[in-house]
């Protein structure tokens, strides 16, 4: 189907089971469409991360999510004793993505034998081990172990913003790329002599995701995340970087033709009038949604205003849609419409009528599909702009690469 694209995460089996639903009845049909939509915005990710006491693994967290250190739901940071138990943290906004502190290997409570069973590890979907120096013993043991019980880990280097600063206040001929690929050869060779095959290691640091080895980090989970997995985990990255809202934006995009689907199978309710009203309450429903994916409601931007050092008033007036930071609410999408009616163009309507009548929706209903369609895609387009402006603005003060 010329419509399928890496982020659409319904198989074409699925497809073939809505045609097939959508055979007997729209209704059907239609039901069928909603529990595979639902299923999709509640996909569970387990993320855990773990590493010596103090390597920054809840900082990690916090910065993740996207919350701060003192925020309520914060993962407590600086905290001199050792995680005695195995803590989870939901991602605010995508509650089923949830981060997992875990305790260090080798501590009393979780003798490194018994480490991976005492954590629970066959509930995580991978593992980050984090070292704020060197990788020792236990870091490659536990990799080693995580390798035989079939699941995957990922090596990050912590706090490389104060590596970086100390160096560049102690060596006069100081060379940044310099010290980043020394930082990093140390690490993959210190884990090669313990016995890794081809370590794969990640210079971070938690104060500023934009900058250093995240993306890497973020680009790897996503080609090796399978596939229903990672629309999940994109939509809960925070947004450091112009890639990532582009993809975050295709990945909302893939979905909008079942939206649409959905909305026109709707208006097949024979109930006079009604259409146009469902029509706008799945919408607002939708973009909600986008604003939530994005980080452009109230509550991220707070926060974001916090670790960013930007008012929040400056992020707002950035924003044109006038999505971010409010309720979304019917008459808000009325009016934002009324300036798609003068824009005129039908953006690919043909192409999601096909799609509408290959799926076997009657051809009476596909206009008020079509326009589902054309809505959601310029609210999508509003509210990834937006985005990118609040990311520019939130990295204008700290954007030194
Ligand atoms: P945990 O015990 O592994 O959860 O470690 P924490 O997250 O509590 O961090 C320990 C200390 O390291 C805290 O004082 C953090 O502020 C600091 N820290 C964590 N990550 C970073 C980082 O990326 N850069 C810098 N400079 N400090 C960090």
């Amino acid at each position: 189907m010329d419509m399928e694209d890496q982020w659409d995460v319904i198989t074409s089996d699925e497809v073939t089971e809505i045609q097939e639903e959508m055979e007997k009845s729209p209704d059907k049909g239609l039901a069928k469409i909603k529990e595979y939509l639902e299923k999709q915005k509640n996909t569970p990710l387990n993320i855990a991360i773990t590493g010596e006491s103090g390597s920054g693994k809840s900082t990690f967290i916090n910065a993740f999510r996207g919350i701060n250190d003192s925020d309520e739901g914060a993962a407590p940071t600086g905290v001199v004793e050792t995680t005695a138990v195995v803590e989870s943290y939901p991602h605010p906004n995508h509650p089923s993505v949830r981060l997992w502190d875990l305790p260090g290997v080798g501590t009393p409570n979780f003798p490194a034998d018994e480490y991976l069973e005492k954590v629970g590890f066959e509930r995580f979907d991978f593992f980050i081990i984090i070292a704020a120096c060197r990788f020792k013993e236990n870091d490659v043991k536990l990799a080693l172990d995580i390798k035989r019980m079939g699941k995957k880990f990922y090596f990050l280097r912590s706090k490389i913003d104060s590596d970086i600063s100390n160096e560049e206040k102690r060596k006069r001929n100081f060379n940044r790329q310099k010290t980043l690929d020394d930082i990093r050869e140390n690490c993959i060779k210190g884990l090669r002599d313990q016995g890794i095959e081809a370590p794969q290691v990640f210079l971070v640091s938690s104060f500023e995701l934009h900058l250093f080895d995240f993306h890497l980090l973020e680009e790897t989970l996503e080609r090796e995340l399978p596939a229903h997995k990672r629309n999940a985990f994109l939509y809960a990255l925070p947004n450091i970087s112009k890639e990532i809202i582009k993809k975050k934006k295709e990945a909302y995009q893939a979905q909008i033709k079942y939206h649409a689907l959905f909305s026109s199978g709707v208006a097949a309710v024979p109930v006079p009038g009604l259409s146009s009203a469902v029509d706008l309450v799945l919408v607002v429903g939708v973009v909600t949604q986008y604003v939530n994916g994005f980080g452009l409601d109230k509550a991220s931007l707070r926060r974001l205003s916090d670790s960013s050092d930007v008012p929040y008033s400056e992020l707002v007036s950035v924003m044109t849609s006038k999505l971010g930071g409010t309720t979304i609410t019917p008459e808000l999408i009325k009016k934002l419409l009324s300036q798609l009616a003068l824009e005129g163009a039908l953006i690919a309507a043909e192409e999601v009528s096909r799609f509408f009548l290959f799926i076997g929706i009657p051809v009476s209903m596909i206009l008020s599909g079509v326009s589902t369609y054309r809505i959601l895609n310029f609210l999508l387009d509003l509210v990834a702009e937006d985005a990118q402006r609040v990311f520019e603005k939130a990295v204008e003060k700290n954007s030194e690469v």
